[in-house]
């Protein structure tokens, strides 16, 4: 059996512990590999080797920081494929989505490249008489990351560039369902001139992870996963006084307004519903159309379109447009989910429970489900399915639409579809939810924007990506200066480039 272990000094080691988790290959249902989990003491001897390393990375200019990013720039797009590939086999989505999962991960490196600019700081000349005061932004010295299955190469990418630009060091925990794509990124880093320490990435469980929260050089802790892990991660990382930003699960309405283009919003819902087999923290599971006739054009519109829907292996390439779940388990539990809306009432409208695709009978695949009059007291209202189900809430006006999402306890992202720009703003204004899109199903934001949900789909104050990546993994210094007036020294008349 093939064995997956850790990034550690700049190469690969092989785990120490003796304890393994499988690793499948969710289109056949068979394991492919295992992957090492990390020790306390591995975890611990990867913090102090990376403690080490990063006082001369934080000393080194940021600019050359920045070229490390630059070059691993070009490194993931020459690699992109490959890590594609190996994202595909692991997760099992698509392979154009798996090269999209890398391609918004390294939009976030990109951004990185402008970090000099985000790390200046703030200066008062003459703050009083010969006084200047200014504050400068240093790094926190070793922070941690410990990211979930669903976007292997695009959340590690996204705790990784700021972190290192920034001048930490960085442990990070990728999930143990498909450890490869985050091996191959360190790589990248290290091909790109990263010095060896500054990256570990160390596999493992709950272990690997209580050791980063025991830890007392670890710095700060970036989560993304379910919400009850995100919420103990937060809680023990505060307790410890660790910097922490933990982001959860989520449950994203999208509301159908009677003026809405309905082929357009339909269309919409098909991809955010299902890319991905609904296995993204931004995906669409609820549609609230508002009033009963915009219900009944919508699924019908709706039920050609999830009928029409392919699934399979990422092998076939373009021709697919989801894959299988990520485990046995996860299947499961979504098929679990549906059982439980039929019983409590909901309109089973597409019944995917019976898919089987010839040659892959034992994948993890789950054909696609639509449920229509759904009811917010139902499980499959109240739970994050993270299937191939979309649900859909029948509101009588807009008001109760709007209500319906701010009741929700989740709140990472939600969309309005309408012709009407009043409707649209009031609705961008009022939502206590953190990623709106108008006419827009995944208002994912670019990097140069932060991503963040609000409710319980995050703890901590500072969002991911973006401006707050930087204040996040930086602490701000204020020096106020006074110099007592003497002799100047002569002029010096060569130009002398940064070192
Ligand atoms: P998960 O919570 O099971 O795992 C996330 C990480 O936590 C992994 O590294 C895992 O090893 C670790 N972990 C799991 N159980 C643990 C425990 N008991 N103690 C300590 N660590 C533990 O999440 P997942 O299934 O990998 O990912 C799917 C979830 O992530 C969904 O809920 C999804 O909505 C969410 N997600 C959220 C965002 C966001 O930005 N809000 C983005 C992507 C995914």
């Amino acid at each position: 059996m093939r064995e997956i272990g850790h990034w550690i000094g700049g190469r690969r080691v092989a785990g120490a512990s003796g304890r393994f988790a499988e690793v499948w290959n969710p289109a056949t249902g068979e394991v492919q590999a295992r992957v090492a989990l990390a020790s306390k003491a591995e975890l611990d001897a990867a913090v102090a080797a990376a403690a080490a390393a990063q006082t001369k990375w934080a000393a080194t200019n940021p600019q050359r920081r920045a070229r490390v990013m630059m070059e691993a720039v070009r490194l993931l797009n020459r690699d992109m494929d490959k890590i594609a590939e190996a994202i595909s086999r692991e997760h099992g989505k698509t392979f154009p989505d798996a090269r999209g999962d890398v391609q918004r991960g390294l939009e976030v490196i990109e951004f990185c490249i402008g970090a000099p600019h985000l790390l200046k700081g703030e200066f008062t000349d003459a703050a009083g008489p010969g006084i200047d005061m200014y504050s400068m932004r240093q790094p926190l010295g070793v922070v941690a990351g410990i990211t979930p299955f669903n976007f292997p190469a695009m959340i590690p990418l996204w705790k990784i560039g700021p972190a290192l630009a920034a001048g930490n060091a960085m442990i990070l925990k990728p999930s143990e369902r498909d450890p490869s794509a985050p091996l191959l990124i360190a790589e990248v880093f290290a091909e790109a001139g990263l010095p060896e320490g500054i990256l570990q990435v160390v596999n493992g469980d709950r272990e690997a992870v209580d050791a980063i929260l025991d830890n007392a050089v670890v710095q700060a802790v970036g989560f993304v996963g379910s919400t009850p892990i995100a919420q103990y991660i937060y809680s023990r990382a505060a307790a410890a006084g660790k910097r922490a930003q933990c982001f959860g699960g989520a449950k994203n309405h999208m509301i159908v307004m009677p003026d809405a283009d309905m082929d357009q919003a339909a269309d919409a819902l098909v991809g955010a519903g299902y890319g991905a087999a609904g296995e993204r923290c931004m995906a669409i599971s609820v549609a609230v159309p508002v009033g009963e006739r915009t219900a009944d054009r919508l699924i019908e519109k709706l039920v050609p379109r999830i009928e029409k829907l392919k699934v399979g292996p990422w092998t076939a390439g373009n021709d697919v447009d989801f894959g299988p779940l990520v485990t046995a388990e996860a299947r499961a539990r979504v098929l679990g989910l549906v059982e439980s809306g039929i019983a409590e009432g909901a309109r089973l409208v597409v019944d995917g429970r019976r898919f089987v695709l010839q040659g892959y009978e034992k994948g993890f695949f789950v054909g696609p489900h639509l449920f229509d009059r759904v009811t917010p007291a139902m499980e499959i209202y109240r739970t994050e399915i993270f299937g191939p189900v979309l649900s859909t809430v029948r509101a009588a006006s807009y008001e109760e639409a709007l209500g319906l999402a701010m009741s929700h306890e989740y709140g990472n992202g939600t969309a309005i579809f309408t012709r009407d720009g009043d409707t649209a703003r009031d609705f961008a204004s009022r939502i206590n939810i953190g990623m709106v899109g108008i006419n827009v199903p995944i208002p994912v934001p670019l990097a140069y924007h932060t991503f963040g949900g609000w409710k319980r789909s995050g703890f901590g104050d500072l969002n991911q990506h973006g401006p707050d990546a930087f204040r996040f993994y930086t602490r701000t210094k204020t020096v106020t200066a006074r110099w007592p007036s003497g002799l100047k020294e002569g002029g010096e008349f060569h130009f002398r480039a940064m070192e």
